[in-house]
């Protein structure tokens, strides 16, 4: 099955997507995460993109559309792929219509004091980037990664200024998208709300493991 999956920054959809993957055996490909690499290892493309993601708006459509379709073109792909985080903006809806077929859209949905409660209390491992949260998911140990040891910290753009204009970002730019697929029949709405095993779990009855 080829997924995309959207709704707001914080609902879950890189943890879920990382759950997924494995259950389902298929890739799971954030392009929030590509970037993330591209800055770590300053490459021209981090550089690039930094200030940009920083500040919580959106790399350009050419660049994020060039990058899916070197991704998607990849061997792993063929039975099936996770999109995290792509496409965000109907201009790369329209882009990937032409690169991939898409079996379903799953809408995350969840309100935005959520998404604040969840973004403020992310921590990042410096290492593996494996996420945590000081309430929800705390690391054993403060600030160290409980599986490799890392560092965690707190990414530039979930600072609060940085999360404000993420929502704003995403109500304007992204959730267009919603009705996008919708209108295709493609969209899946599931509650973010809830643990995310549960989450996990309604997501498995949506779409059993075949
Ligand atoms: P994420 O990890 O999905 O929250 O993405 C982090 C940041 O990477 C976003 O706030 C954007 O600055 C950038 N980014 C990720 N995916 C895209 C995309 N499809 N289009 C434009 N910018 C993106």
């Amino acid at each position: 099955m080829n997924f995309i999956f959207l709704g707001p920054p914080g609902a879950g959809k890189g943890t879920l997507a990382a759950a997924v993957s494995v259950t389902y055996g298929i890739p799971h490909i954030s392009t929030g995460e590509i970037f993330r690499a591209a800055i770590k290892a300053q490459t021209p493309l981090g550089c690039k993109v930094k200030a940009i993601i920083d500040s919580g708006a959106l790399v350009g459509d050419d660049i994020t559309i060039e990058l899916i379709k070197e991704r998607l073109s990849q061997p792993d792909t063929k039975d099936g792929f996770i999109l995290d985080g792509f496409p965000r903006t109907i201009a790369q809806a329209e882009a990937l219509e032409k690169i991939a077929h898409i079996d379903s859209a799953v809408n995350f949905d969840i309100d935005d004091t959520a998404v604040v409660e969840r973004l403020s209390g992310r921590r990042v491992c410096r290492k593996c980037s494996h996420n945590f949260h000081v309430v929800f998911m705390p690391p054993e140990k403060e600030n160290i990664c409980s599986l490799c040891g890392g560092e965690l910290y707190v990414r530039d753009d979930d600072k609060p200024e940085a999360i404000k204009h993420r929502l704003e970002v995403y109500r304007s730019q992204t959730a267009p998208l919603i009705d996008f697929y919708r209108a295709k029949n493609l969209l899946k709405d599931i509650d973010a709300k809830p643990a995310t095993e549960a989450v996990l779990e309604t997501f498995k009855a949506a779409f059993p493991v075949q």
